[in-house]
């Protein structure tokens, strides 16, 4: 009998190869294990199982596999079959869905992984057979790729003996990929033992009088350790003393100190283990026992609270349940959310079992979180973490949290798979047969709805915690104050007096603004021209820190031009203003206090976002300027200010969610406004106070925009009563991708009749050189989406076969967000 395997490996085609393997590797190998597999005419991949079977492949005669690159699946089946319903659901391929969910270290290209001899001479003895002919093989070769060890061993052997090889110190590899056999080595040094009674330390101090700064080191150790006797970790020791660690070292050397290494962790456990968690209010305890009791109907369950309402604690007791019956747990919320806050919260209240997985982290310490998952240690237990953690390796998964469940970042646009964590985790959650909580304080009409149709349960909570007031919004009409002459820059007097006020208190202030740089445009004043990006069709935005144009599509960026590139006048004047220049006026208006600003410019690097949060919480900054990394479930104590500079673009911004996503941004903003016992205060600066959901801001009236939006989304055919796929042509020559996109939307009418739109260009037709074209096909309910896709793929199939549509890029958006 000859046996054969399926492999997904990271390209985007459509079918997963068959290779063919041994009778002794089809015992070995299981779905979910690593394989490296030739492709092609020379290109060697890491791929997945993904079904051992006997089934030769039709159209083609299978290869043979190059190496096993693991002893046991990496991947469990649960998350092979949410692969698949993602490449299904998602409409892109298994291949595009594994290199989403892998972490990079996992994607090893075995040509280029070199194996080097340890310089450190080893005992021989301590080598195995299998082992000592590695060894040998390098000895006389110097180097070798891995996938030349193939021929010297058993495929199935080659990545255990190396990773038995490097514990051993005997090979190192020129890859940092294989740090995930390499144990993290950390230095210690403490005392050494010669010096642990008193009288010898007093005389090693006083031999070390005229060398201050050993002496320093050792004082520094002894004051650090002396009650513990731990060793101290040697760069917070040259810290803490102000040594070099070249004077460690020479201590190390003269044996006054003693050196370890220690293998750690690479995520480091900051909490106060076990404290208790919190006794809840009546109102989050009568929200706790519905959500238990909607549990037994539904397991997706919408709480809607409005903001600190005490959500977080009520979480962490169903957090707890979950723990009780020994199940894992999924925390999932934006990016920008998984603040340390959050994170020292759940530490506290569950010590070492929360782990966090954070795209900001390495690949390796991804690579740590999701061996933890998968062995289901009590290390990883709850697991906090952005978008891309639902690929994680659960195995008894009781409970997922999405928290701010309505953030448009738990959508992923590009590239594909381009999935929806929210929805995603619905049906994982739904694999486990586990329970999902949806939380937010301005649900997205998507769970709204379907908590309506009774489709998820719904529980809420109206009142913030401790009885804090929600805040008092006032909405500032700009367009009166400009007539009155009272406005200075863009602050009205009304803001400026509440500013005033505010600070004069010694609280603190968040200025909200939606737009980085300092002006979105520049304009010549004499013939109307503004800069432009060479490869978008977009203005260019000035920075004035750095004296640049630059675009925020692509990244080109250019220096700042003195005059106009179409008539060479000097008058060139900035229209619109971005968070630069809120920043600069307002240091102008408050010389004497500390401004910040917080957004994608400042924030760059691992730290960058937490470094300005924690200036914020010590009160080192007065006045926060910021874009919408402001409104993501931070908790200040003492700022009581919030103004929102400008309500109007967020309104008008050309998408049918524009007027639900400024609801939601603006009621969020607000509700980092006196979040203690002092009421808060928003000023909502518009040219426009009559828009209805300005009207709603002000009110907190969830309501009133849910059916209001709803009656629109009916009205318009648009999510959630229509679900829709959206088709995106892309080409540099313009006049190809129009003839294309009409090619596509003619063949898809005659299918879907009036429910196609387009060929549109969209607001910006032009990003990186490549036109842009979008078709967009609309499915009522009652039309089964499966079918509508194959239907798609069909129409999409003879797309492709007409030649001069075959370098037209095309890509779908199924529930385009
Ligand atoms: P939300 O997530 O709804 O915005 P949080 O959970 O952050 O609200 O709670 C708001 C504030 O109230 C936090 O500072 C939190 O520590 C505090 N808090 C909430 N519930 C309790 C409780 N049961 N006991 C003590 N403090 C609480
Ligand atoms: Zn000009
Ligand atoms: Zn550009």
């Amino acid at each position: 009998m000859n046996h054969f395997i399926d492999v997904i490996i990271p390209v985007p085609l459509k079918k997963l190869f068959t290779y063919s393997i041994t009778a002794s590797e089809a015992n070995f190998l299981k779905a979910g294990m690593r394989v490296a597999v030739p492709f092609g005419k020379s290109k060697i991949y890491t791929g997945i199982v993904f079904k051992v079977h006997n089934d030769p492949p039709v159209a083609y005669e299978a290869k043979d596999i190059q190496q096993i690159l693991d002893d046991s699946p990496v991947v469990n089946e649960k998350q092979l079959r949410l692969w698949q319903w993602i490449a299904n659901y998602y409409m892109c391929t298994m291949g595009d869905v594994m290199r989403a969910a892998l972490p990079s270290a996992f994607i090893l290209e075995s040509e280029t992984v070199v194996l080097k001899n340890n310089t450190k001479e080893i005992d021989e003895s301590i080598l195995k057979d299998d082992e000592f002919l590695v060894y040998e093989a390098l000895h006389h070769q110097s180097s070798l790729k891995i996938h030349d060890i193939s021929n010297i061993l058993d495929k199935k052997h080659v990545l255990p003996v190396i990773k038995r090889l490097i514990e051993k110190e005997a090979i190192s590899v020129e890859e940092e990929v294989y740090e995930k056999y390499k144990p993290k080595l950390v230095r210690y040094a403490k005392l050494h033992s010669s010096f642990s009674s008193e009288t010898a330390l007093q005389k090693l101090l006083e031999d070390l009088s005229r060398a201050p700064k050993q002496r320093q080191v050792v004082m520094t150790l002894f004051s650090v350790s002396a009650t513990t006797k731990k060793p101290v970790k040697v760069s917070d020791l040259a810290a803490e003393s102000g040594a070099s660690t070249a004077i460690i070292k020479s201590l190390i050397d003269k044996e006054i100190l003693e050196e370890y290494y220690i293998q750690t962790d690479r995520i480091q456990y900051s909490g106060d283990e076990n404290e208790a968690t919190k006794n809840l209010n009546e109102y989050q305890e009568i929200a706790l026992k519905e959500i238990r009791e909607s549990f037994n109907k539904h397991s997706v369950t919408l709480l809607h609270g409005v903001t600190s309402s005490g959500k977080t604690e009520v979480y962490v007791k169903l957090i707890e349940d979950a723990l009780a019956h020994g199940k894992q747990v999924l925390y999932l919320l934006p990016e920008i959310a998984l603040t340390a806050q959050l994170i020292t919260r759940l530490q506290n209240y569950f010590g070492e079992q929360v782990a966090v997985f954070h795209s900001k982290y390495s690949s390796h310490e991804r690579v740590e979180v999701w061996n933890q998952v998968l062995n289901n240690t009590t290390k990883a237990k709850i697991v906090l973490g952005a978008r891309s953690s639902i690929f994680l390796p659960f195995n008894n998964l009781g409970l997922i949290i999405v928290d701010e469940e309505h953030e448009q970042s738990f959508k992923q646009f590009d590239p594909a798979p381009r999935y929806h964590a929210r929805d995603t985790a619905v049906v994982l959650a739904n694999m486990h047969e586990g329970k999902i909580l949806l939380g937010s304080a301005t649900p997205s009409l998507e769970s709204y709805f379907n908590a309506k149709q009774n489709k998820y349960g719904f529980v809420e909570i109206t009142k913030r915690f401790n009885d804090v007031l929600m805040p008092d919004i006032e909405l500032v009409d700009i367009k009166e104050k400009l007539k009155k002459k009272r406005m200075k820059g863009h602050f009205s007097d009304r803001l400026i007096e509440e500013m005033t006020e505010t600070l004069g208190e010694g609280h603190q202030i968040i200025l909200f603004q939606n737009r980085r740089g300092f002006s979105p445009i520049v304009e010549c004043n004499t013939c109307g021209n503004s800069p432009q990006c060479p490869n978008c069709d977009v203005s260019l935005t000035y920075h004035q820190y750095r004296n640049q144009l630059r675009c925020h599509y692509c990244g080109y960026n250019s220096a700042m031009i003195k005059d106009c590139m179409a008539c060479g006048s000097a008058e060139l004047d900035n229209k619109g203003f971005g968070t630069e220049q809120i920043e600069e006026e307002v240091k102008l208006l408050f010389p004497e206090h500390k401004v910040a600003r917080m957004d994608l410019d400042t924030t760059r690097g691992k730290y960058g976002y937490e470094k300005i949060i924690t200036a914020l919480e010590q009160q080192e900054i007065d006045i926060l300027v910021g874009t919408q990394m402001l409104t993501k479930g931070l908790d200040f104590r003492n700022v009581k200010l919030v103004g929102i500079m400008n309500a109007d673009n967020m309104l008008n911004f050309p998408d049918f969610r524009a007027h639900e996503r400024s609801f939601q941004l603006m009621l969020q903003v607000s509700g980092r406004a006196g979040r203690t016992e002092e009421r808060g205060k928003v000023l909502i600066q518009t040219y426009n106070p009559y828009h209805n959901i300005l009207q709603q801001v002000s009110t907190n009236n969830y309501i009133d925009m849910y059916n209001e939006q709803m009656n629109d989304r009916y009205n318009y055919k648009y999510p959630p009563v229509y679900k829709q796929i959206k088709i995106t042509l892309k080409h540099k020559d313009y006049n190809r991708v129009d003839t294309a996109s009409l090619w596509l939307a003619k063949s898809l009418a005659q299918v879907f009749k009036e429910h196609v739109l387009g060929p549109e260009s969209p607001p910006i037709s032009r990003i990186r050189n490549q036109f842009h074209k979008n078709i967009l096909v609309k499915i009522p309910k009652q039309q089964s989406l499966s079918k509508t896709k194959e239907a798609i793929i069909k129409i999409n199939n003879s797309f492709s076969a007409v030649k001069d549509f075959r370098s037209v890029k095309i890509i779908l958006n199924v529930d385009n967000f």
